[in-house]
């Protein structure tokens, strides 16, 4: 999934958060006091943001489009 635009719920704008929320979480800070700094303070704006889990980039390793769009190039550049 991609990271959150907006609120999956009420539809406040997160993605400018998602970012610093996800840095500021990897270097160990608690993630309650982190979305009170940014100013989340409705429960469905944290849930979203507390629950995304950006992966497109570990799937699109596996994207067939990708992959046949690869061969192609390969044939074209041994032509
Ligand atoms: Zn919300």
């Amino acid at each position: 999934m991609l990271p959150p635009v907006r609120c999956l719920t009420c539809g406040a704008p997160l993605g400018h958060l998602y970012e610093p929320f996800k840095k500021r979480v990897e270097a160990g800070e608690d993630p309650e006091k982190v979305l009170d700094d940014l100013g989340v303070k409705r429960y469905c704006c944290r849930r979203t943001l507390f629950t995304s889990i950006a992966y497109i980039e570990q799937i699109s390793k596996y994207s067939t489009s990708r992959i046949a769009r690869y061969k192609e190039l390969e044939k074209g550049a041994n032509a």
